[in-house]
């Protein structure tokens, strides 16, 4: 170790380097971050924080509708795009002054530049030239949007990375994908004025979740005005006089002002020297073990470039638990089990667990409890919406495997939910609470009636 300059140099400033470059410090490492973009990462430059600043301007408008049955007259609201774009990249300048001051009172310079892996034990900074010696290397670069095959009229395609930052607020706007992203920015559009067409190309949105969710947040987001095709692709895109004429794949066409995609993201591992210094990828991403370790000793990697699950707070913890194993003394594995999730969009969904298919596969019986309802506030605002949540539950444990809600505040509601779910809490327990009234939440304890048991199908 003696003629290394840095214990630990991590490459990209996101949340999994911040907080594995932070702990490593307080053990005593000397770090060095290199970053040749902002430092934040995805989360806070072009990710989860913007993101949810959009969402919280798109929800306004329905407050404003909703405010005339509650008494209030309103003049006609209007809505200025390039205002909140500023204040929204103000907000995210001071995110990122704030995540740099905060390296720096750990004692972690940031060097912004390119980092390559000469190697296991040299990283070269681009900007300079100048090479850095490190006892261990953290790969956190992260991952981009990926535009999937190439199509005719691709180069007029946007990807949420562009999306935050247009001129104008698109009249008309085709977004492909049936994610996360594309079903946030879906609603985003929507609650800001726009005309939105979602085309997906399986038959319901948001593969992975709950198949009452999909359903339920497919009627939600219809009702509310968002075109929503299923089983079809973007074939073409072509430039016409007032906008893009896109052609899908059943060769139906719309002419839109902007056609964005989220079709997914690919882990950031090229030109990094991985191959070079010896590290094994997987499927596209850097390949670890149970504590972010690569096929080379020295060399680990946290958060979307590891492709486990691409989420903030997963990347985060794998970023503490790599500086707790490696410089604290403290090896820590990261529990990649019952991670709640949200969806940001109108309404949201919050989920943790077990879907009921997940479960009938595991389980050889499964309880379902399950109810839909108006929420309260739609009542006097006359808004036709409603509200849902499910629990699925072990019939012979009676523990409640998986907690699916669709409703204003869901993310809210699922990160409290989660607690008790991770801590094998049973429906029993659940009935046990007394009810919190009126709220949405109080359905989590009063959902007293089965409404079906899915029993393991035989192998054949
Ligand atoms: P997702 O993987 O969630 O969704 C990608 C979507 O694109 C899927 O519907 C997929 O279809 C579709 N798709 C993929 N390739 C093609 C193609 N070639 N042609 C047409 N459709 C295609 O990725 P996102 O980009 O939405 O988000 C990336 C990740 O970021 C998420 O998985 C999530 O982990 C994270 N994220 C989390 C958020 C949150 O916590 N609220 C918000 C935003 C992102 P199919 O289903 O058939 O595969």
């Amino acid at each position: 170790m003696a003629d290394h300059e840095v214990d630990l140099f991590v490459i990209g400033a996101g949340s999994g380097c911040v907080r594995a470059a932070r702990i490593a410090s307080g053990h005593g490492a000397r770090v060095v971050v290199a970053e040749e973009y902002r430092v934040g990462g995805t989360c806070v430059i072009r990710g989860c924080v913007p993101k949810k600043l959009l969402v919280y301007a798109s929800r306004f408008a329905d407050e404003f509708e909703d405010a005339a049955g509650y008494g209030w007259t309103l003049d006609e609201p209007t809505f200025d795009w390039a205002t909140l774009i500023a204040n929204k990249d103000r907000e995210i300048a001071r995110l990122e002054a704030a995540y740099t001051t905060n390296l720096e009172r750990a004692n972690v310079p940031v060097v912004k530049s390119r980092a390559v892996i000469e190697d296991p034990h040299t990283v070269r900074l681009v900007a300079t030239g100048k090479t850095v010696r490190a006892g261990t290397i953290l790969v956190a670069t992260g991952a981009a949007p990926h535009l999937g095959a190439q199509i005719a009229g691709l180069e007029h395609v946007i990807t949420s990375n562009e999306a935050f930052h247009l001129q104008e607020l698109p009249k008309r706007v085709l977004i492909q994908g049936g994610g996360y992203i594309a079903v946030e920015f879906a609603n985003i559009f929507h609650g800001l004025g726009s005309q939105v067409t979602l085309v997906y190309r399986g038959e319901q949105i948001l593969r992975g979740f709950d198949n009452d969710v999909r359903d339920h947040l497919t009627i939600e987001m219809t009702k509310r005005g968002i075109k929503i095709v299923t089983s079809q692709t973007v074939d073409c895109i072509e430039k016409v006089e007032h906008g893009l004429d896109v052609v899908l794949s059943d060769r139906e066409s719309f002419v839109v002002d902007c056609v964005m995609f989220a079709t997914g993201r690919k882990p950031n591992v090229q030109g990094l020297g991985l191959e070079k210094a010896g590290v094994t990828l997987a499927r596209g991403a850097i390949a670890v073990d149970e504590f972010s370790r690569t096929s080379v000793s020295n060399i680990y990697a946290v958060g979307d470039v590891t492709d486990r699950i691409a989420l903030t707070p997963v990347a985060i913890r794998e970023g503490h638990a790599f500086a707790d194993s490696v410089f604290g003394g403290k090896p820590t594995r990261v529990d990649h089990t019952g991670v709640p999730t949200a969806v940001f969009s109108e309404p949201e969904v919050g989920v943790i667990g077990l879907t009921e298919t997940q479960a009938a596969e595991h389980y050889p019986r499964v309880d379902i409890y399950k109810t839909s309802f108006r929420p309260m506030k739609a009542t006097l605002a006359g808004r036709d919406t409603r509200s849902f949540f499910k629990l699925i539950v072990d019939a012979a444990s009676d523990r409640v495997l998986g907690c699916h809600i669709v409703g204003p505040d869901a993310g809210e509601m699922i990160q409290l939910v989660g607690i008790a779910v991770k801590m094998n809490a049973t429906k029993a327990d659940f009935d046990a609470v007394m009810a919190v009234h009126p709220t949405a939440a109080e359905e989590l304890v009063t959902l007293r009636s089965k409404a079906y048991s899915v029993e393991r199908q035989a192998a054949e």
